[in-house]
């Protein structure tokens, strides 16, 4: 099922009467999400995510825009006649059921023609357990099992009524760190088996990153930019999607364009071929830095931290606005721990341009 939102808009009114400031908690969010896949919906906390999760769901009602389902305009349609499958961060399931009986709850209210016979609802109940993989789970009580067990009846709880549109609000942020990955692995897995369409959303980019179809990235209720998540990390539009993306995250200088080369300090580390001699932001990606004898960018060493097949470099630069840039590089390289400075020469399609007012991308020629 395609779902199309246009122009969607949520404002909330200001809480304090006297100063009336509203938020504009999603901000003409137009976007489809293709039938059958998993899009990620990415951005810090209070950017919009839930909210637009919750208006998609029917939970809440868009101030402005419209959200179809296929051809079928929803935005007016109840949660209950949408056909989707909500999945909330705390599980929220029925202390006092068991898991088969909050599996089965969602049948037991279909009323009218979808009204179902008690024996289909427990097969139905016992084919979605099996596909999460709590079939063997299936009279005891919630308390009676861990975290992650929990989550897969909330999603089992989802799957029942075999929704159009499955919706997912962080819900692995209750997970430690194993289970949090063995679960974020199984819910692709199912997404992938039952095609159903999911909008799954994360603070966590490297959760959004490793999951997702696609990702969309969000800041203060307006959509960054969108695109497959190799694609986002490798062409940010703009300073904010670069820093939100990645771990280590990227390294940001203080830079400067001169006669088409790029200066960080006193030292030309890049030729930048069309780029108009201004102050910029630079973005650098751990992974762009390759050790070098005569290399352009000289920095302070502070640390090699050896990590199995990489190294990471840690090291300080007058124009690095972070304390410390963190640079991974192949084990091959030997640095010693003692040596005072290090050398790098820069892999171009790994460093990015940012106008300093704009912040937005300025694009160079990578050769
Ligand atoms: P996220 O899920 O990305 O953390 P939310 O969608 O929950 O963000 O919230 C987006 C913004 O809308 C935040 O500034 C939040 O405070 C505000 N907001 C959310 N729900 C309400 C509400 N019911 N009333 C007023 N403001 C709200
Ligand atoms: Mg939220």
């Amino acid at each position: 099922m395609k779902v199309e939102l246009q122009n969607l808009t949520k404002i909330f009114p200001g809480r304090n009467k006297k100063v009336h400031e509203e938020v504009i908690a999603v901000n003409n969010f137009t976007f489809t999400i293709p039938d059958g896949k998993l899009v990620g919906l990415l951005g810090p906390s209070g950017c919009g995510k839930s909210t637009t999760l919750y208006m998609i769901s029917g939970l809440q009602q868009p101030s402005g825009g419209k959200i179809f389902f296929g051809d079928e305009d929803v935005t007016d349609l109840s949660p209950e006649n949408r056909g989707i499958g909500l999945v909330f961060q705390n599980y929220a399931l029925y202390p006092h059921m068991t898991v088969k009986q909050n599996i089965m709850f969602p049948l037991q209210n279909l009323r009218g023609p979808d009204k179902m016979e008690k024996e289909a609802m427990i097969e139905r109940a016992y084919e979605v357990a099996k596909l999460v993989q709590i079939d063997e789970l299936m009279d005891r009580k919630p308390s009676e099992l861990s975290g992650g067990q929990q989550q897969r009846v909330a999603i089992a709880r989802a799957l029942v009524k075999m929704p159009r549109v499955l919706l997912l609000d962080e819900p692995l942020s209750n997970l430690d760190a194993r289970l949090r990955l063995q679960t974020r692995e199984e819910i692709r897995r199912i997404q992938r088996e039952t095609g159903i369409t999911t909008v799954f959303v994360t603070h966590d980019q490297e959760e959004a990153m490793s999951i997702s179809d696609l990702i969309v990235v969000m800041k203060l209720g307006v959509v960054q930019q969108v695109g497959k998540p190799q694609e986002v990390y490798d062409n940010p539009t703009n300073l904010f999607v670069a820093k939100f993306l990645g771990t280590p995250p990227i390294n940001v200088f203080d830079g400067e364009v001169k006669g088409g080369k790029l200066y960080l300090g006193d030292a030309a580390v890049l030729d930048v071929p069309g780029v108009d001699d201004c102050k910029v932001y630079v973005g650098i990606r751990p992974e762009g830095f390759v050790p070098a004898e005569n290399g352009a960018l000289e920095a302070s060493l502070n640390n090699v931290e050896v990590m199995g097949r990489d190294v990471s470099v840690v090291s300080t630069h007058v124009a690095s606005l972070n304390p410390v840039v963190r640079s991974i590089v192949d084990a091959d390289y030997k640095i010693s721990k003692d040596d005072e400075s290090v050398r790098f020469d820069l892999k171009p399609h790994k460093v990015f341009l940012f106008d300093k007012e704009t912040e937005e991308r300025i694009y160079f020629e990578v050769k």
